[in-house]
């Protein structure tokens, strides 16, 4: 037989194969569908994300010096955030974590009286987000308020950047901090990063096989001054104990800023049911977050999108789609994302296939893609106004050494009595002090 006979008789093998084969086009059209009709939801919701780490990076790397050539966030980053794929994966609010360590390198130590310098660390923080909107004028704007980040978006559709702090440590004990941070613009404070503070515990420590105290009562005095405040409690890293403790006393709705289904994953950095239950009582909102060790399943190689997908489905199953939000921990994560989330522009994907696993109206994805953060924010403002004529809480917190030089000794005595009453509170340390010549004179 000759070679043309061969190649006659396999060209009709190949018709025959291709006529057997049914494509079934149905599951390509519906994505397809959804993904048209996710990019029409996005002209009037943007997508928000709770929780991003990348202010940090640019304190490790780059020591906060925008001049370096290095930072150019108009240019594709290697990382997992930069402008042009915010604007792909349709980000309108962005949080910008303002995170620095704990103050001690052993992360269970109690001793929270100690000089540190994390108050300036954090305050570098909130002023490198401040600078880098200021490098981009014309793509992100800084906001304060929850209607302000939806304006803008719709209006201009620059990205809104709003600002996180993630741990009361970062406070350094004084509630005084915490109000100047939000004069300074911070709208949430996570309570606890992965060590204890004056204020509760967090789930390191009970990971630790420590006991869990939850708040202690100066952390309940902070939370009134959180909702005095319109300050979002951001109850992500803290210990079960605390979420519960906290979710019986606020006035205002809470968010998780990235925490994902303890049910799905049990890893205690992730929420409980018992929890997600009051959390619906609250009306508050878990921000799923991405990182891979919280959302991959047990004895799986890899997190993967679908992961994500099913932490948000348990959420929406057990208390409905009016708590559930994105927390992404992008360039916060040692790793890279779940495989098919590997970065900032890949929320559209995620929310698809939500929308395709489920009966979803679109008002339901609608607030899965911010609407339901925004609300918590919404309401928190609401909360503080109603507060506007209280006081701020007045309190210290009560294991504070006030450390005085000795000169201070010599001076005027306004208040008698009160040197005995705070004796035991009150170092005084001697000094060399300079000598002013007209001191020296007889
Ligand atoms: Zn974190």
């Amino acid at each position: 037989m000759s070679d043309l006979g061969n190649i006659a008789r396999y060209k009709q093998h190949l018709d025959e194969k291709k006529s057997s084969v049914r494509i079934d086009t149905s599951f390509v059209d519906m994505v397809e569908d959804l993904q048209i009709k996710f990019k029409d939801l996005l002209k009037a919701v943007p997508v928000v994300d709770t929780h991003n780490d990348l202010p940090y990076l640019v304190r490790l790397q780059l020591h906060l010096d925008l001049d370096d050539e290095k930072f150019d966030l108009d240019s594709p980053l290697i990382g997992q955030t930069d402008l042009l794929r915010l604007k792909e994966g349709g980000v309108g609010l962005q949080f910008f974590s303002c995170w620095i360590e704990p103050p001690n390198p052993d992360e269970l130590y109690q001793d929270f009286d100690t000089a540190n310098s994390v108050v300036r660390d954090t305050l570098e923080q909130v002023d490198i987000v401040k600078r880098i909107i200021r490098k981009y004028p014309n793509k992100m704007t800084f906001v304060t308020k929850a209607d302000d980040a939806l304006k803008e978006y719709l209006s201009t559709g620059k990205i809104s950047i709003a600002l996180g702090v993630e741990g009361l440590h970062q406070v350094d004990t004084s509630l005084a901090v915490l109000r100047q941070y939000h004069e300074l613009g911070v709208r949430y404070v996570t309570l606890t990063h992965n060590c204890d503070n004056p204020f509760a515990t967090g789930c390191t420590t009970v990971i630790a096989g420590k006991e869990d105290k939850g708040l202690t009562d100066y952390g309940r005095r902070a939370i009134k001054e959180f909702n005095r405040l319109g300050m979002m409690v951001d109850l992500s890293h803290v210990s079960h104990q605390t979420m519960i403790d906290t979710l019986d006393i606020t006035k205002a709705p809470v968010i998780f800023s990235h925490s994902s289904a303890y049910s799905v994953t049990g890893h205690l950095r992730n929420v409980k049911d018992d929890v997600l239950q009051m959390v619906k009582e609250n009306g508050g909102v878990v921000c799923v977050t991405f990182v891979p060790g919280f959302v991959q399943k047990p004895g799986a190689k890899e997190a993967t999108i679908d992961d994500c997908v099913d932490h948000i489905l348990h959420i929406v199953n057990l208390i409905g789609w009016d708590h559930v939000g994105l927390g992404s921990d992008f360039d916060g994560m040692a790793s890279t994302g779940p495989k098919g989330l590997t970065d900032v522009s890949k929320y559209p994907d995620l929310i698809v296939k939500v929308w395709q696993k489920t009966n979803a109206t679109e008002n339901d994805i609608k607030k899965i893609m911010g609407l339901n953060v925004l609300r918590v924010w919404e309401q928190c403002e609401l909360v503080a106004e109603s507060m506007e004529n209280e006081d701020p809480v007045g309190d210290t917190w009560e294991g504070r050494n006030w450390s005085f030089p000795e000169w201070c000794t010599r001076c005027s005595v306004l208040y008698p009595g009160s040197d005995k009453k705070n004796a035991h509170k009150h170092t005084i340390y001697s000094t060399q002090r300079f000598n002013f010549p007209n001191e020296t004179l007889p």
